[in-house]
């Protein structure tokens, strides 16, 4: 067996209502009942590469914050709203490229 680089655990709520959680190589997306996440595990050896993706994603998405708070402080016009979905959608393109 190879070893995988991300793996899944079923959310915890599963513990609570008195099942056993397992384990899957694939995401099986939240609970149907209360909508909590798998819980994320990933190769001890990935780690530091994942720190680094989130924490640039982290800096991207307080520019982009930070970028907003700015044109919050001018006066309000009609293209600011335009302008602040904008730089959000910019943020959010960047998070999908990396
Ligand atoms: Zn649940």
């Amino acid at each position: 067996m190879s070893d995988h680089r991300v793996i899944w655990l079923q959310p915890r709520c599963y513990e609570e209502a008195g099942e056993d959680r397992h384990w899957c190589q694939d995401d099986q997306g939240p609970c149907e009942d209360c909508g909590m996440p798998s819980v994320k595990y990933i190769l001890a050896s990935q780690h530091e590469a994942e720190i680094a993706k989130l924490r640039e994603q982290l800096g991207k998405a307080k520019s982009a914050l930070f970028r907003i708070m700015d044109l919050a402080e001018a006066p309000a016009s009609e293209g600011l709203l335009d302008e602040i979905q904008r730089i959000t959608e910019v943020a959010l393109s960047d998070e999908k490229n990396t």
